[in-house]
């Protein structure tokens, strides 16, 4: 049976598991308030599980799963869409200015990771090497994602704010929009990152997060993957383009990039990698990361039968993106067993206690 699904946010999550739910041949809307103010617009794109130390559990399998799924996964979106998602496998590497220990990483020492990339920081006593992490450039892929949808017959409707759920009983009947309108579908998803908590109490908080951009101007790209120091990550996409980031701030929706956020980025960039110093800033834009209490993210059943839960991606939506369409349309399918992994996920691990 064909379900008829409304999906609510129009992030990666959000798109991502529209088509999912579009292949397996289901009627799917999205309804998104503003494409360009989401998290995955604002992202740096790193697929980094490896990186970022998540700690061995259920959120590293999940994010090991998802970036396992990424190649194959971004050659299909860029077939349906004709677009560039501008997936690269092209590693990370994590320089340090004092030696810790790291479990399962491959250590350059100083010698070896100034051959590996040049130029860096004479700070640098040595770096971690994960080549299997790796980057996407999230503006690309939200764009094919888009196209794709579009391309596969899902409805997207942009500048439409959900304001509330229509509930009868323990289901949603409909869902009531700012130009009020009330729309109707079987199954509904909330997809709507940090802004979660509009909708529905949930533990959703937005952390900000600045950024800014430059571009090389030698010839030949001055860095062949990312970096990811302690304090401060540089992505080198493939065009030229340089993504410097980024902060975490807790300030709530306060918009704007300030001069404090932009120093902080601009003197720990210039110190891992001097020759950034000269290369033109491009632009300058800050987001909002849906963060969860326990930091991981919300996927499942909801209180409502026929409301399914896909956010609280916090730091790694992007690289969660795949493996959060296959799971969650899982669900929407009712396919009981969905997976194991999804216990760990569930809303009621903040209401039980
Ligand atoms: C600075 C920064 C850097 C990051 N870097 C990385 C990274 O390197 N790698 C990584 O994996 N992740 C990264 N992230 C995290 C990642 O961007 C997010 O986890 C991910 O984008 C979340 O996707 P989403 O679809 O849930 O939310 P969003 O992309 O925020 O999308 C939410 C959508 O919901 C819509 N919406 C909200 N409320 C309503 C409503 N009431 N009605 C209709 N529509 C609504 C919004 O308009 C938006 O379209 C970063 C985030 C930030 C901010």
């Amino acid at each position: 049976m064909t379900t008829d699904v409304l999906v609510i946010g129009g992030g990666v999550i959000g798109l991502a598991t529209a088509i999912e739910l579009k292949l397996r041949s289901h009627c799917v809307t999205i309804l998104v308030r503003d494409f360009n103010s989401g998290a995955s617009h604002a992202a740096a794109g790193m697929l980094a599980p490896e990186a970022e130390q998540i700690s061995p559990g259920a959120m590293l399998d999940l994010c090991m799963r998802s970036r396992q799924l990424y190649p194959d996964w971004t050659s299909k979106i860029e077939q349906l869409s004709g677009l560039s998602t501008g997936y690269w496998n092209c590693g990370i590497l994590a320089p340090v200015y004092e030696q810790t220990n790291r479990n399962n990483a491959q250590w350059l020492d100083k010698s070896a990771t100034s051959k590996h990339q040049p130029n860096l920081s004479a700070d640098v006593v040595g770096s971690w090497w994960y080549p299997e992490d790796g980057q996407v450039d999230n503006r690309a892929l939200t764009l094919a994602l888009c196209a794709c949808a579009i391309a596969l017959g899902v409805i997207l409707q942009d500048e439409v704010t959900v304001k509330n759920f229509i509930y009868q009983q323990n289901r949603v009947i409909g869902v009531c929009t700012t130009n009020n309108e009330v729309i109707h579908a079987e199954h509904y998803l909330l997809a709507t990152g940090a802004w979660s908590q509009e909708l529905l109490p949930i533990p959703v908080q937005p952390k900000k997060g600045q950024m800014l951009s430059v571009r090389a101007t030698e010839k030949e790209l001055p860095l062949k993957q990312v970096l990811f120091a302690p304090d401060i990550y540089i992505v080198p996409r493939a065009d030229g383009r340089i993504v410097i980031g980024a902060t975490m701030e807790d300030v709530g929706f306060t918009p704007y990039n300030t001069p404090a956020g932009m120093q902080l980025l601009l003197q720990r960039a210039i110190r891992l990698f001097p020759p950034l110093q000269h290369y033109p800033i491009e632009e300058f834009w800050w987001g909002f990361r849906p963060a969860t209490p326990d930091e991981l993210p919300i996927l499942g059943a909801s209180p409502y039968s026929n409301l399914t839960l896909a956010t609280g991606h916090y730091r790694n939506g992007i690289l969660l993106a795949p493996v959060t369409a296959n799971l969650i349309a899982d669900v929407i399918e009712g396919q009981a067993a969905a997976d194991s992994l999804l216990k760990h996920f569930h809303y009621s691990r903040f209401t039980n206690s």
